[in-house]
């Protein structure tokens, strides 16, 4: 069940989708919209507007009705005369008269040639026909009756409405009003054709900003997908343009960072692989050129051969710290370093002065003073032999790098939340342009100097690295021919 979950799972997250179908799709999705908005949009006026004349022919009927009624009632007119006399003032609307046993009386097509009336026809003078309408029909039961009649086989489509005339509750006849939907059908196509025009305008428009989007989108990531692979491939040179949208830009910028990134990164691997290449091989040759000569026959004066396996003797212990030195760095920069870290909590000034044993006999060569400042309890967690390696290098190198007779001091202070560790000390200082670079691994200020006095040019960077790991920092101050002072932070309380 579970496997075959995560399967279909991986199948989701496999099945690649190309923008272009999501192009179509959305110009589809568009089209579609606008038709159906269209077309809805038509018959909405459409149905308002067949709506508009059907209560205006109800008005219409209800007024010359009355209107007829009156002239009858009150004038004695004749019903069938009063109709002929208001056929004149009627545009476009058929009038009917209609007695109440469904006799047609008067029909204003008959008398006035409106071309618009010709729709309903006239075949029948005697207007069964019309008697037989159901507006008609119930008209002569009393009610105002309207129909809107679509395309019927009798003609082409039309609203009718029919209004009784009463004499007291006697329906007496029936007018009806007519009028043929070709009439309002052609008052409406303008503005519908008008509706139709901004419709397709809008597509047009929204279909040009899909496209333009699409371009704009579409080979950019082509590009940055190139761009990536050639990353991939070890070629840096070639950067990424500037786009036009502000999130590929982004994205493409971002790239180009990673890319200088790779490709700092690819120099420093290559220039260290060069730099340990070349620090080993300074010791080998010496001692290769050493046991040659020995075996040339130095061997034979007692005092070169001593001379000799001392000089060999160094420069594999030289070997031997450059190496130890390597290892502690790359086990620093391992990922699984957390894991392999002991932390505990530890009192800052036992780890101040077991670096100070250690650099007992070479202060005391140099008749170096190692002085120490530091709260007696102050405590603080870490790596106990990563920390003492890092105090040890600065402390290990003020003392190297220092004139005779003068002094180094480990100032520690130690606050609520972090602890500052200063060593300080009098020598030869260091000039600003090396300051930046003085962490790299095998950067050293005097190569020569350096050498002779047997550092292997790691110092620093490991120090910089220890500090890294209790998420911490180290930096340095140096005023040439004062002296140096390089600090540690780190946080009182363990991090990692
Ligand atoms: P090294 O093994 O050569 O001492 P480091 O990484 O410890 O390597 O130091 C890098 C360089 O920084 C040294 O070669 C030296 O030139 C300079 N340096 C370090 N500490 C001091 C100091 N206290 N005074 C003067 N120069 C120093």
């Amino acid at each position: 069940m579970r496997g075959s979950l995560q399967h279909s799972m991986k199948q989701k997250v496999n099945t690649k989708t190309s923008l272009w179908i999501y192009y179509v799709f959305s110009v589809f999705c568009l089209a579609l919209t606008l038709f159906f908005v269209s077309h809805f949009a038509s018959n909405t006026v459409r149905g308002h507007v067949v709506e508009y004349v059907r209560k205006d022919l109800i008005e219409k009927a209800m007024i010359l009705g009355e209107s007829i009624q009156q002239s009858i009632r009150y004038r004695g007119a004749e019903a069938v005369q009063e109709c002929q006399h208001l056929n004149a003032n009627l545009r476009q609307v058929r009038l009917l008269l209609l007695s109440s046993d469904g006799r047609l009386l008067c029909d204003s097509m008959k008398d006035d040639d409106k071309g618009a009336a010709d729709a309903e026809g006239t075949q029948n003078d005697e207007g069964i026909d019309f008697a037989r309408r159901t507006e008609v029909r119930e008209a002569l039961l009393g009610i105002v009756s309207s129909k809107t009649i679509f395309d019927d086989s009798s003609g082409p489509s039309f609203i009718a409405v029919a209004a009784p005339l009463r004499d007291g509750t006697e329906v007496q006849y029936v007018l009806r009003l007519s009028m043929p939907l070709t009439v309002i059908e052609q008052e409406l196509s303008s503005t519908i054709l008008r509706m139709r025009i901004a419709g397709l305008i809008c597509a047009v428009t929204l279909l040009a900003v899909a496209t333009y989007l699409f371009r704009q989108i579409s080979p950019p990531l082509d590009e940055i997908r190139l761009g990536a692979e050639r990353f991939a491939r070890g070629e840096f040179d070639e950067r990424l343009p500037d786009y036009r949208i502000r999130e590929i830009a982004a994205l493409a910028s971002a790239m180009n960072r990673m890319g200088a990134q790779l490709r700092h990164l690819e120099e420093v691997r290559s220039d260290f692989v060069a730099n340990v290449s070349h620090e080993l091989k300074t010791p080998i040759t010496s001692i290769k050129g050493f046991v040659e000569t020995l075996q040339d026959g130095a061997m034979d004066k007692r005092g070169d051969l001593e001379r000799f396996l001392s000089i060999i003797s160094r420069q594999s212990e030289r070997m031997t710290s450059i190496i130890d030195d390597l290892l502690t760095l790359s086990r620093l920069e391992s990922a699984r370093m957390p894991e392999l870290l002991s932390i505990s909590e530890h009192r800052i000034k036992d780890i101040v002065l077991a670096v100070f044993d250690t650099c007992a006999p070479i202060a005391q060569e140099k008749n170096i003073s190692l002085q120490v400042d530091c709260p007696v309890e102050s405590t603080f967690e870490v790596d106990r032999s990563l920390m003492e390696q890092a105090v040890l290098n600065l402390v290990e190198n003020a003392v190297k790098y220092s004139g005779a007779e003068t002094e180094v001091t480990v100032k520690v202070e130690s606050g609520t939340d972090t602890v500052r560790i200063n060593v300080h000390d009098h020598g030869p200082g260091i000039s600003d342009q090396h300051l930046s670079r003085l962490f790299e691994r095998f950067y050293r200020v005097d190569k020569a100097r350096s050498r002779t006095i047997g550092g292997t040019g790691l110092g620093l960077a490991i120090v910089k690295h220890v500090v890294g790991v209790h998420k911490g920092s180290v930096s340095v101050k140096s005023t040439v021919g004062t002296g140096t002072s390089f600090t540690i932070e780190v946080p009182r309380l363990a991090r990692v």
